[in-house]
């Protein structure tokens, strides 16, 4: 097949990187071909969107990429921002457990313990839960067990119920607002997964932390001004951007490749397509191609979450517990499952009359908050701050965004089902490629990783 046209649909990081990588090559070595992008809203960036708040501009979507892999800040350097990059001030991080705030144990890997000592002295567990995950090194292994399982079957049968609950759970609930009970061991939590394959699960995550220990890395970065900045140079450096462009069917053509529909009717004209809305959106324009991937992919659960981000007066920064903020395990009933000070973890967001923070609500399994209206939800995610922290006084500002079935469920299986959606569109289109969180990996360095993929199979038909 010649280079020709590649249309690119989704104008989220997945869209924007693989349309950029196209149009400039994977390792610089220059792009094949014209690059189309169509996004259906009247903006770009997806689930990245940066506002300005109290005169500072702040993520009220994605608002960091992890940097112990290289995908991000390689492509924030090639966008010409790496004297923007920012890491976090501070990494530690409390739990909001039995009315207190208590440290998240250091040396875990996703919440499951490499050591004990730390969980004993965090005061987490009960003690009842300590003696349990105790024993976790001496009982017996069950071998021989193929396949898939979810992350609370793995840990659970190991360390007990309250690492699930009390560890475990907040910080899945963090990433991928899901549940340990449903979510896949080996797409969800791949290095417990890979630890599980030990003697012994906490001598899996040893060895784990000790093969991370001497990298001196940040965990994370950002960009100063917010990640609408990256946003802002990918689409300067694609020549052909549509917003308001909602892609409603896929129509193979005789001699290959696919004309893109519009609403309203109009075509496009493709020699190769690539698809990287939700899973829910492409389900129905699969569907009609490769009708196994798209029941598969319409079976992609999303959670619905909302972020407040509420500035307060400079005061209480003296209230405010060290440390870059708190998470919650849903077993504690609150509304709020995270919540970030701001002012604390960004150096660029430190100092100023104002202190911010920014709170996460909702899980695949509580949508109350969707209940609220915006001025119930601040009311009740102040309170609940104000009960963590002590914070005796009342946000000056507040932003609330509501991201309706913002995040994919990779739930057991899920490996499984993309391959098989990939091999079912291999064969049915070969045209037509799929990336982006619903694939293989939420982050923002991970659906970069699959542009990157994307665009240098592309960019290889030469
Ligand atoms: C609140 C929140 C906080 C997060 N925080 C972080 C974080 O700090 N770090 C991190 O790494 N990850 C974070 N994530 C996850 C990460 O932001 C997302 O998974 C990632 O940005 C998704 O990118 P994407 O390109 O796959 O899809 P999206 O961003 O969803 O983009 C898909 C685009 O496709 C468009 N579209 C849909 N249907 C059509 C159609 N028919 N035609 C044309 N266009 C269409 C949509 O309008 C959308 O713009 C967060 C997610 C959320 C919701």
């Amino acid at each position: 097949m010649s280079s020709g046209r590649t249309v690119v649909i989704g104008g989220g990081i997945t869209g924007l990187a693989t349309a950029w990588l196209l149009r400039h090559g994977v390792d610089g070595a220059g792009g094949a071909g014209e690059v189309t992008l169509l996004e259906a809203g009247d903006r770009l960036g997806g689930k990245i969107a940066s506002r300005g708040i109290e005169g500072v501009t702040v993520d009220v979507g994605a608002d960091a990429f992890l940097a112990r892999r290289p995908e991000g800040e390689r492509l924030a350097r090639r966008l010409g921002l790496g004297d923007d990059l920012v890491a976090p001030a501070t990494g530690q991080v409390w739990l909001w457990v039995r009315g207190r705030l208590r440290p998240l144990p250091t040396g875990t890997v996703l919440g499951v313990p490499a050591d004990l000592r730390s969980v004993a002295r965090s005061g987490v567990l009960s003690p009842a839960g300590l003696v349990r995950a105790a024993l976790e090194p001496v009982l017996p292994r069950r071998r021989g067990r193929g396949g898939d399982r979810s992350v609370a079957d793995a840990v659970g049968r190991r360390f007990g119920r309250d690492v699930t609950d009390v560890l475990v759970e907040p910080l899945l609930g963090g990433v991928y607002a899901g549940r340990a009970d449903r979510l896949s061991l080996e797409a969800a939590a791949p290095a417990v997964a890979s630890a599980d394959r030990s003697r012994s699960l906490r001598t899996g995550v040893r060895a784990h932390r000790r093969r991370v220990a001497d990298d001196d890395r940040p965990v994370f970065l950002t960009v100063e001004g917010g990640l609408r900045r990256l946003v802002d140079a990918l689409a300067a450096g694609i020549d052909d951007v549509r917003t308001g462009a909602t892609v409603v069917a896929l129509e193979p053509r005789d001699g290959g490749g696919a004309d893109v529909v519009l609403t309203g009717g109009e075509r496009v004209a493709a020699d190769a397509v690539v698809l990287t809305v939700p899973a829910f959106a492409a389900a129905p324009l699969v569907e009609a191609l490769a009708p196994t991937a798209g029941r598969l992919l319409a079976g992609i659960p999303y959670a619905s979450v909302a972020v407040v981000t509420a500035a307060y007066p400079a005061e209480v920064a003296e209230v405010v517990p060290r440390g870059s903020g708190m998470l919650v395990p849903p077993r504690e009933g609150r509304l709020v499952k995270a919540v970030t000070w701001s002012s604390r973890k960004w150096p660029h967001l430190a100092g100023g009359d104002r202190f911010l923070l920014r709170a996460s609500v909702g899980r695949i399994d509580d949508e109350r908050w969707r209940d609220l209206d915006d001025d119930e939800l601040v009311a009740r995610v102040s309170g609940e701050l104000a009960a963590a922290t002590g914070i005796g006084t009342a946000p000056v500002t507040t932003l609330v965004t509501r991201w309706e079935r913002s995040l994919p469920q990779y739930e057991v299986g899920h490996l499984r089902r993309v391959r098989d959606v990939r091999d079912a569109i291999r064969v049915r289109a070969p045209w037509l490629h799929v990336a982006g969180a619903a694939y293989d990996g939420v982050g923002l360095a991970p659906c970069i990783a699959q542009a990157e993929a994307v665009a240098a199979r592309l960019n290889a038909r030469g």
